[in-house]
């Protein structure tokens, strides 16, 4: 918090809805997100959705650190951050890891109803005011409802600029062919502004899939329309990383990366973010050597092929390598949940940890791991370099096919597990881990690694971008509240 950010009455702060996207790699950042801005005096009121409150609650209480309210520990440390949900039109036991079709459209229809139903009650009973909704870029109805009651719109990007940049120029993609050409064009998009030429390949899956009615196009097509008229984009990006992307964003849209949006320290958060019950894996993690665990994750949401999993199963058991693997009870299907070879916790005793679920942040920090194979969700991709672990890379849906091509082709701060649009083979698999974990084939990954992690401290100093960044934003909303 630093002087320019001082509001000019502190009686009168700004107060921000911030609605959170129901999906965990949404709700993490959007948490962070709150607790930095009313850092910054802001009053914040944060919307969750009722089934991912019941989730979280229900996985807090099991943990012994229950709290209904979410916020309640942040709330002792003197932030003014109010917390509600709201129905997201579903009943809260609905299972909508399996039946995500039917969660996209009501997200899609009926979402936008209840959350005007509560906006308007916020609006009305609200002290201090409300000055501005703060609403993830992928929900489809914020300046609208923005407009209706006269707040201003701040839209949560939570993944890289370059994923952003591209949906915004979908029309730029339509024009030269490169939309929904799966398969069929080889040649590189070499004309978004302010990005260096990508293979189609490696944009999102949304961008490349021929079939472009489902629901999640819908929602896509019609969320960067609603960008449009944003007052301000706040992305969970740093400038250093994406620096012309960024810059020729900024020439359509008030754009601001001020990322890595982490809890204070990164240390664990006070506010219980877990889906299901976290394992404590301190102790087996003591007793490993240095850089000797592979840490794998999936993250919170996709889905792994059952023949894709027994391929990285055999292949570690193809190496001798010490491996941390989160297995979340619905990672196949929730109908699934020995989606493991047979006898293959026998087989990996004393070297390979199997848990439903873990503070990631807890154990990437550790010091026994060497190594994270991925899926590239944008958290785990931030919060590996931030830990100084380099990556091993299994993208498997929307960004984390672009997020790959950063982190391996760009970055140099990873390789891929496999070829990343195709097949993979336990050969392959053991292979690429052994190049990883081995000291020496490793190497240049970890000190890319460490370089880029200077990079992310040097945003978050004073001065530093992304500090800076949260500054002019706070500059240009002031000049449009008061
Ligand atoms: N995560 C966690 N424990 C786990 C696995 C994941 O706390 O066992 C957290 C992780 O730290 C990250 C988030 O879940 O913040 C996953 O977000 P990401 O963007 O990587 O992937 P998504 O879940 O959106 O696909």
């Amino acid at each position: 918090f630093t002087e320019s950010m001082a509001f000019p009455n502190p009686q009168h702060p700004p107060h921000a809805i911030l609605i959170a996207y129901p999906t965990l790699g949404h709700v993490i950042p959007s948490v962070h997100l709150a607790i930095k801005l009313a850092s910054c005096g802001f009053v914040i009121t944060f919307v969750n959705t009722q089934s991912i409150h019941h989730q979280t609650s229900k996985a807090a209480s099991n943990s012994s650190h229950h709290k209904d309210d979410l916020f309640a520990a942040v709330r002792d440390s003197g932030l003014d951050i109010r917390y509600t949900t709201v129905s997201d039109g579903l009943p809260v036991a609905f299972d909508r890891s399996l039946h995500h079709e039917e969660f996209m459209q009501s997200l899609l229809h009926v979402f936008s109803a209840h959350v005007e139903e509560l906006v308007a009650k916020i609006v009305k009973e609200s002290v201090p005011p409300v000055t501005c909704l703060i609403a993830d870029t992928f929900f489809v109805w914020p300046s609208m409802i923005a407009k209706k009651f006269d707040l201003l719109h701040v839209s949560f990007w939570t993944e890289p600029a370059l994923v952003f940049s591209l949906y915004y120029h979908m029309d730029l993609l339509r024009k030269n062919g490169h939309f929904a050409c799966q398969d069929t064009r080889k040649d590189s998009v070499d004309y978004i502004p302010g990005v260096k030429a990508i293979h189609p390949k490696d944009m999102m899956s949304y961008l490349q899939e021929k079939d472009i009615s489902t629901v999640c196009h819908q929602i896509i097509f019609k969320a960067f329309k609603e960008i449009r008229s944003a007052d301000f984009v706040l992305c969970n990006s740093i400038q250093e990383l994406e620096p012309h992307t960024i810059s020729a964003l900024q020439a359509h849209v008030p754009f601001f990366a001020v990322g890595p949006i982490f809890p204070s320290g990164f240390i664990k958060s006070t506010v219980p973010t877990s889906l299901w019950l976290e394992s404590d894996c301190t102790q087996w993690l003591d007793s490993k050597p240095h850089a000797s665990v592979l840490y794998i994750s999936f993250g919170s949401t996709v889905h792994v092929a059952k023949s894709d999993l027994l391929e990285i199963a055999n292949g570690l058991l193809l190496t001798h390598v010490n491996f941390l693997w989160v297995l979340r009870p619905d990672v196949v299907s929730s109908e699934d949940q020995h989606p493991l070879p047979d006898g293959f916790e026998e087989a990996v005793r004393g070297r390979g940890m199997i848990i439903p679920w873990c503070s990631q942040i807890e154990v990437l920090t550790h010091p026994a791991i060497g190594g994270f194979l991925s899926h590239c969700g944008w958290n785990s991709t931030l919060e590996s370099i931030w830990s100084e672990v380099p990556l091993l890379c299994f993208p498997l849906l929307t960004d984390q096919f672009t997020n790959r091509k950063l982190v391996v082709d760009d970055w140099r701060i990873g390789i891929n597990l496999g070829d990343p649009c195709g097949m993979i083979s336990k050969e392959e698999v053991s292979k690429n881990i052994n190049r990883l974990m081995d000291e020496k084939s490793g190497a240049e990954f970890k000190s890319a690694v460490r370089e880029m992690k200077k990079i992310l401290e040097n945003a978050l100093m004073t001065n530093g971008s992304s500090v800076k960044n949260m500054e002019y934003f706070v500059r240009d909303l002031k000049t449009k509240i008061f």
